[in-house]
Formats: C-alpha cells, structure tokens, sequence
C-alpha cells in the first residue's frame, strides 16, 4: 500500500510542480512524504500543523485534481502532522515561515520599481529640501543622526520614493535580513498571519534582528491596538539595538487615529520631516525630468502650461506625461498647448478644493484624541468642548463657512455661541505661542 501511496505521491508532484513553479514547490512540497493511499484519500505527511493548515486551505483542490486524475477515482489529500519524520528540517521551516510572510502580503505593491525610486531621480525643492537632506543624513550615519526618522505629507508627495532610497543607499543585505522595507499594512497582515500559523518567533526574529526598518503608511495602523503593541515592542527591540528605523505616513503622528500616546512619543522623538505640495519651479523642474526620461520633447510653453496647472501631486504630473507620451506617440507630431490642455483637462483643477466641514470635524478629533461625533455632539467637557471652538475656529478660516452653517454642523448651536468660540480661538492664537504652534500645525494639514 506504501509503495503504491508514495508513487501516486510522485507522479502529483510532477503535476504540481508545473503547476506552481519551482520557488514555491521547493517551499512547500519538498518535506512532504506519502504515508498511505485508500481508494477515496491519500495521506500525506508533513512537518508541521501550519504547513499541513498551509496546504490545505492553498493547494488541497489541485492536489486533490491531480491525484484523481492520476488514480482515476475520486480522491481527497490528507494531511497528517509527523514531526519525527522532518528531525533537522527546523532551521528550513523557519525559512519557510518568512517567505510565507512574503506570501501572505508582499512588502510592496507588485508594480513597485525600486530603480526609479533612487535619491539621483527625486527632485529637491522647497517643498521637501528639508525631509531630502535628512534622508541624506541617515544614510551617511545610519543609526546615529535622525532616529527615528518620520516623513509625511499627502499622497503623491515622495514619501515612498524616498524611504525605498535609504533601504537601497544603505549597505545591507535583504536576504540575511539586516534591511527590512514593509508597509505597515502589509506588517499588520504578517503579524496576523504569524499569530494564527503560530510562527511568531520567525515574526519577531525577522523584525527584531534587522539593522534597518523602514516602514511605510504607518497611517495604516490606525485604530489597530493588537498590531501598535507587537509594533511598539519590535520599536523598542530595534532601539536598544541601535537600529535605524524610518517611517512615512499620510498624516503627523499626533494625527493618525487611536495611535498610541506611546507611539506617538517615539515617533516624535527623532527627526519629522513634512513634505509639501511642490511649487511652480519644482514642478517645471519634475515635468523636465520626467519627460527626459521618457524622450518626450515638450516646448517650453508647453512644460510652463503644464507645470503652471498641475498643482496637486507629484503623481498628477506622472499622469500627465504618461498621457502626453502616448498622445505624442500615436499623432507623431509635437504637443502643442493646446493638445495638452484638452488631454489634461480630466487632470487640471483651477478651482481650489473648499475644505469641507466633515474633513474638518475627523482632522480636530483625531488631534484631540477624541471619537469621531463627539465634537457634533451636546457634550460640554473641557476638551471637547476646547476641540470643537478649533473646530469652529478653523471652518472659518480655511473654509470661509457663514456662522450660521458651522453652528448647525457642530451640534445645533446658535450664531453667538459660533462668534465667541471663534473669537475665543483668536484670542489664544495671539497669546499663546505654543497654542498658535499647534493650530498652524492642525491647518498645514488642510493645505492645498
Ligand atoms: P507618496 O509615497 O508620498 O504617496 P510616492 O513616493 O509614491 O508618493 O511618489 C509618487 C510618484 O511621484 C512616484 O513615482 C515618485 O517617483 C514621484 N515623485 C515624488 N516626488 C518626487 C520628486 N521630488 N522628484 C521626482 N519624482 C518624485
Ligand atoms: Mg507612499
């Protein structure tokens, strides 16, 4: 019975190892053994519950093909742990367990191009001279001058595009793990993957061992508790270490959501860069680059229209010159301005964005640590009530709302209430150098 089970077993693997290509034959299939075969089941051996839970949910339906096939009968695989069988194949499991990692959540998005994302491509400007130069920094004396380092800013401002920079500029080596690249997302998945394949120790061993960590959207961990604390822990691990750690994120630190007020201190501790929205002459500057790169000549007044309306991100203007690359390509004649106006015209915004009064409501209660609606809500406690006259204050300001509509968004109040809170805000604003600090930081956050 043996003998026909690991035969059977053979000739599956051959299925399958066409089927789903070496790297992952070779991580998965080679420590299994066939332990027996009846005319409905084959039983296969393996090391460990997580590769026997691993194989189940990911490949038990083209094993089970495979092997009714090639038995001609209906045939389900088993799967039955036999740790005696795999004595000395712990070290290749603990391999297995990190690539799994990088299975169940890749690092980065697949159409990631680490070669473009170098410090020689990224245009310095004044909008980000500031997060460049200590990107260069901590790539001179990695671990020493700006630790941890944090960047943020809005979508599309070069956060990324710096932090794979440092993980490629600095000397390491992926493989053995003295550079770990992770979005925080991407960590959050791993680290629940871990908890249930019950491989936390190559989690932590993995993160906790490396030379340097860059974690990017660390927004993402945004009301997620579990994962703060395991991040909080691997954090506090690398510090002692003396570990680089380099962060990016969408929003300041005191803005992402339910983070952790001991999170929030660490992140703070080190060095914070902002990138903002470039101007004019970076913006020339990046439309230059990257139609060079793409041997797309455009005249000057055309790059100057472009460059003059494209005023969101850095992406917008990659958009563009992709648009205009293909448009160039396919008429073979030059881009005139007029060309390029009606080809952008989906991407060019003239009329500034209004903040709007809900963004303004989430912003001030993610800054005051207060739960969504509170400010809206009748409750007088200090700090909301505190929250909701920056509230007031900000919607006037940046908004240019009438005090009738910010009374009736933030919870019904009347236009005196309104006009005092407002004035109230001033007031501090002009008294207060540390209040005023931290309500400019709160409207750089609405910056267009
Ligand atoms: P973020 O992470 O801040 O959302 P990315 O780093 O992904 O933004 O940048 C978006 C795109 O714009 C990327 O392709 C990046 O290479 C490019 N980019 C951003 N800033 C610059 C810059 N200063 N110079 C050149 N390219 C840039
Ligand atoms: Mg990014």
């Amino acid at each position: 019975m043996e003998a026909t089970a690991a035969v059977i077993w053979e000739q599956v693997l051959t299925d399958i190892r066409s089927e789903v290509g070496e790297t992952r034959f070779n991580l998965w299939f080679t420590n299994t053994v066939a332990v027996d075969c009846k005319s409905d089941s084959l039983t296969v051996g393996v090391p460990s519950t997580f590769v026997a839970e691993w194989l189940e949910t990911h490949y038990a339906r083209i094993l089970a093909a495979s092997a009714s096939r090639r038995l001609g009968c209906a045939v389900k695989p088993r799967f039955v742990v036999d740790g005696g069988l795999f004595r000395g194949k712990v070290l290749q499991e603990s391999v297995a367990k990190n690539e799994l990692l990088d299975e169940v959540a890749p690092a980065a998005p697949a159409d990631f191009e680490a070669s473009k994302y170098t410090l020689e491509n990224f245009v310095v400007g004044p909008c980000n001279s500031v997060a460049y130069a200590a990107v260069r920094k901590v790539i001179e004396s990695p671990g020493k001058a700006y630790n941890p380092l944090f960047l943020h800013g809005g979508v599309g401002l070069g956060k990324t595009h710096l932090l794979v920079a440092i993980a490629n500029s600095i000397k390491g080596n992926r493989r053995r793990g003295t550079i770990e690249y992770v979005s925080a997302e991407a960590f959050t998945n791993r680290f629940i993957a871990a908890l249930k394949y019950g491989s936390l120790d190559a989690f932590r061993a993995r993160y906790r061992k490396t030379k340097l960590l860059v974690i990017d959207d660390v927004h993402f961990l945004a009301n997620k508790p579990a994962t703060q604390d395991e991040f909080l822990n691997t954090f506090n691990a690398l510090s002692r270490d003396g570990a680089q750690i380099v962060m990016a994120s969408d929003s300041h630190p005191k803005l992402i959501a339910k983070l952790k007020e001991t999170l929030v201190t660490r992140f703070l501790s080190g060095m914070v860069a902002r990138l903002d929205k470039p101007g004019y002459q970076t913006r020339l500057e990046i439309l230059n680059r990257k139609c060079a790169r793409r041997n797309l000549v455009l005249a000057p007044e055309v790059s100057d229209f472009v460059a003059r309306r494209l005023k969101g991100s850095v992406r917008e203007i990659e958009g563009a010159v992709n648009t205009l690359a293909a448009v160039a390509s396919i008429s073979r004649a030059p881009v005139t301005s007029a060309i390029a106006s009606e080809v952008l015209r989906s991407l060019i915004d003239d009329k500034s964005r209004p903040v709007r009064l809900p963004e303004i409501d989430s912003v001030v209660s993610a800054y005051s640590g207060l739960p969504e609606g509170q400010i809206r809500s009748a409750r007088r406690t200090r700090s909301v009530s505190q929250a909701r006259h920056i509230a007031m204050y900000l919607a006037r300001q940046l908004g240019g709302f009438s005090y009738e509509e910010i009374g009736t968004y933030f919870g019904g109040r009347n236009h005196s209430s309104v006009v005092a809170a407002v004035g109230k805000i001033s007031r501090m604003t002009r008294d207060d150098g540390e209040f005023a600090r931290e309500v400019s930081a709160l409207k750089s956050e609405f910056a267009q």
